[in-house]
């Protein structure tokens, strides 16, 4: 027994070497297996495979740490051939390669933050795993924490698929060394796999920066600081006519395509932009012409950037040029039709005479287009229809022939010509020429016509046409066949383009000078009316100032008959005379009339003084209030057959306003008669006072005349205060007056800082109110 202990004990210590040395070897080959590829497919295979086998465990699994969003994503796992037929697992499959823990989790926490491996004997009581374990069939797990260099890089699992189960301490130390071996080979296949997206993307980069470099329509040329040109573009390449790749000296280069300034200067290769910015200066935008290798002077514009290398230190140059002749020849063309237009603008300001206007322009057009011809039609709106007015170019004879040939195209009603009315209509120049006529017979060699309209506001005043044709005909009668011009280029859009630039500026010049024919007109208009005013203001002042006595007279004499015969009446009826009475009634008409004649008058010399400025107010405070009621009590008693009423909004506060009461007194009694005169028998006439608090602490007496009556149109309102003026609505009432009442009240309102108002709804049956403002004497 005694020789047996230690045999006994040293078997276990062979076989605790063995196994040790087993495992070592194991672990070696492993690290070769897992070191010898860099493919982390691969490497994570095997490292299942073969921690499954060495282990002598029934699963194994692999997480792999999503760095970006803090995740563990199952990566790959591995069964003994005894479970591949494991149908639910193999269902699950495809769920657990979609699910992923947060590495916030508690269980993944706990395993990182302890000693890098966790023993859970039953997963079903983790909540977190729970769903994890269901579906892959997990109870009993062992976690390792795979981490190199303290970084996490992901979780290796071992369990036997739904069974409870305990591990050895041999494989717990195996797998856990196994780990180590994996994070790492994991990590050193990621950092390379790391390295090689961002080589590939490298490249990808340089290749599509090569593609731009090539696509630019840009010139651009890398030169190093000696001057030598490294590196050019294809666009650059295609303009000196060099191969891309031949390297050659700045000097070279221009010795080869000498280069000058806009205004036709030599410019020295020390002058160069590029040599200029090898010493350091700053180039941008710089132009100068130069010839492109297919011999072409062209205009180019040039930018140039220093180059840096790594270290910050100046290598070279990058030169960009591009080629601006034509933008330079638009900006030109551009300046050249600016300056027509202002040139035209300039012609025709201060010139008020509308042929004089378009002879202007037209002269202009014609300079600017590089034009012969050129003709101006009339647009008449009424008739529709176009008349000539001028043209130039032109002998008598073949301008009369022009015009009459070129009817056709102009006349809105042909048929085959709208599209030129409709064209000119809405604005735009439009181009005749023999394609567009070809319906017509052509008396043409070769037609060419320009035709803008000249418009304003949706106004059409009338067409310019610049005329490029060659009419054998006309030219005949000008000139020898054999000197007879053939155009040499058409309008171009350009052409108009500017045309209806410098039409449309006529039609404004055109719009302009009527305006200001209107304006004269107006003045002389209004000039001409208050003379006449002035006219009629001193005929009316003469007659009524003359009448006057007359008047007096007539009445005090038929007066005095009438008391006489009056007397002496029932004599003459005794002497058998019988026609007294009737003599008695004459006259008292012929005194009714001459009251009213005087009443007419009074009048006309109240409005002569009026408008003189010669009446006079005697200013006082005045009680509108009592004044009203005396007022309405007054025709209350005269007109028996209209009811006046009064209402007075509150008596509270005074209705005192600073007037002459007399004056007022006739306002307020115009009004009524006006409201008795325009109603109805028997319409109530109702006059209203009310104040009304305005801006500035200042109140306002209101005071109305409301009627029943015949109301005032809506459009005559306006001129209801105007001298003479009688609405349309007086046609059918009947009534007599002169429309001088209104005026006269209107401008006596006026010089007490007053002011009058008419509302009707114009509708016969529902009258109108006059009302008229004063302000109140009081403050509110
Ligand atoms: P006249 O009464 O002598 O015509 P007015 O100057 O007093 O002159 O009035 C001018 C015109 O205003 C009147 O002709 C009439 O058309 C209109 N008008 C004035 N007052 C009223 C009223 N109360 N209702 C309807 N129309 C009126």
């Amino acid at each position: 027994m005694s020789v047996d202990q230690p045999a006994f004990s040293n078997i276990q210590e062979h076989q605790r070497l063995l196994a040790a040395l087993r495992e070592s070897e194991i672990l070696r080959e492993l690290a070769e297996l897992l070191t010898s590829s860099l493919d982390l497919d691969h490497i994570l295979q095997v490292l299942v495979k073969r921690t499954t086998e060495v282990c002598q465990i029934e699963r194994c699994t692999v997480w792999l740490l999503d760095d970006a969003r803090d995740i563990l994503r199952p990566a790959t796992y591995h069964l003994t051939p005894q479970q591949l037929n494991n149908h639910i697992i193999m269902a699950a499959d495809h769920i657990w390669y979609h699910s992923s823990l947060p590495f916030a989790d508690p269980v993944v926490q706990r395993l990182f933050n302890g000693n890098g491996m966790l023993y859970l004997e039953d997963l079903t009581t983790e909540p977190s795993l729970q769903s994890i374990g269901e579906t892959f069939l997990v109870r009993s797990i062992l976690l390792f924490a795979l981490v190199r260099e303290y970084r996490p890089v992901g979780m290796l699992t071992l369990d036997k698929p739904g069974k409870i189960r305990t591990f050895s301490t041999e494989q717990i130390q195996l797998a856990r060394a196994i780990g180590q071996q994996a994070a790492m080979a994991i990590d050193n296949a990621r950092l390379l796999h790391d390295a090689r997206q961002a080589a590939n993307l490298a490249t990808e980069r340089a290749n599509t920066l090569d593609a731009i470099f090539h696509a630019m329509t840009e010139g651009i040329s890398v030169i190093d600081l000696e001057g030598h040109i490294l590196m050019r573009n294809n666009a650059a390449a295609s303009f000196l006519g060099k191969d891309r790749f031949i390297k050659d000296q700045i000097k070279e280069v221009l010795n080869l395509h000498p280069t000058y300034t806009i205004q036709g200067q030599l410019i020295t290769e020390d002058e160069f932009p590029v040599t200029r910015a090898l010493r350091g200066e700053r180039i941008r935008g710089e132009r100068f012409v130069t010839t492109r290798a297919d011999g072409n002077e062209r205009i180019l514009e040039i930018n140039i950037a220093p180059l840096f290398d790594a270290s910050e230190k100046q290598t070279g140059i990058v030169s960009a040029f591009r080629d601006v002749t034509e933008q330079i020849r638009i900006e030109q063309r551009i300046r050249q039709a600016l300056d027509t237009l202002l040139h035209v603008a300039e012609a025709v300001s201060g010139i008020t005479e509308i042929k004089e206007i378009l002879q202007s322009v037209l002269e202009r057009a014609l300079v600017t287009l590089n034009c012969e011809r050129g003709v101006v039609q009339l647009y008449d709106e009424e008739q529709d229809c176009f008349t000539p007015l001028f043209s130039i170019g032109f002998s008598l004879e073949t301008e009369k022939q022009w015009f009459s040939d070129q009817r056709t195209w102009l006349y809105t009603l042909s048929d085959h010509n709208h599209g030129f009315q409709e064209q000119l209509l809405a604005g735009h120049a439009t181009l005749i020429n023999a394609d567009q006529c070809s319906h017509q017979p052509n008396p043409f060699e070769y037609l060419m016509i320009l035709a803008a309209p000249i418009l304003h506001n949706n106004r059409l005043h009338g067409i310019i046409s610049l005329d490029r044709s060659v009419y054998p005909r006309y030219d005949q009668m000008l000139q020898p066949a054999e000197q007879r011009k053939v155009p040499q280029n058409e309008f171009t859009l350009w052409d108009i383009a500017v045309t209806e630039g410098i039409a449309q500026m006529a039609g404004l010049a055109v719009e302009q000078a009527l305006w200001q024919q209107e304006a004269i007109n107006a003045r002389a208009n209004e000039a001409a009316m208050r003379e006449a005013n002035a006219l009629k203001d001193e005929f009316l002042a003469i007659t009524a100032h003359e009448f006057r006595t007359p008047l007096t007279v007539i009445l005090a004499q038929s007066q005095l008959v009438t008391r006489i015969l009056r007397r002496i009446s029932d004599q003459a009826l005794e002497a058998g005379i019988t026609k007294l009475p009737q003599v008695i009634d004459n006259l008292s008409v012929i005194e009714d009339q001459t009251h009213q004649l005087t009443n007419i008058v009074s009048t006309f010399l109240e409005v002569s003084r009026l408008n003189r400025g010669e009446l006079t107010l005697n200013f006082e405070e005045v009680d509108l209030s009592i004044l009203a009621q005396q007022v309405v009590l007054r025709y209350s008693t005269i007109s028996k057959e209209h009811s006046i009423g009064f209402i007075i909004e509150s008596n509270e506060r005074p209705y005192i306003v600073i007037g002459d009461r007399a004056r007022l007194q006739q306002i307020i009694s115009n009004l009524i008669e006006n409201a008795i005169k325009y109603s109805p028998p028997g319409g109530p006439v109702k006059i209203c006072l009310g104040r009304e608090a305005i801006h500035e602490g200042r109140a306002t007496i209101e005071v109305c005349v409301e009627d029943n009556g015949i109301g005032v149109p809506k459009d005559a309102q306006a001129r209801l205060f105007e001298r003479f003026y009688r609405a349309p609505n007086i046609e059918q009432s009947n009534t007599r007056g002169i429309g001088l009442g209104l005026y006269i009240v209107a401008q006596l309102l006026k010089l007490q800082n007053g002011s009058i108002r008419v509302e009707s709804s114009g509708i016969p049956g529902e009258g109108s109110r006059f009302i008229f403002t004063l302000p109140a004497l009081e403050k509110v």
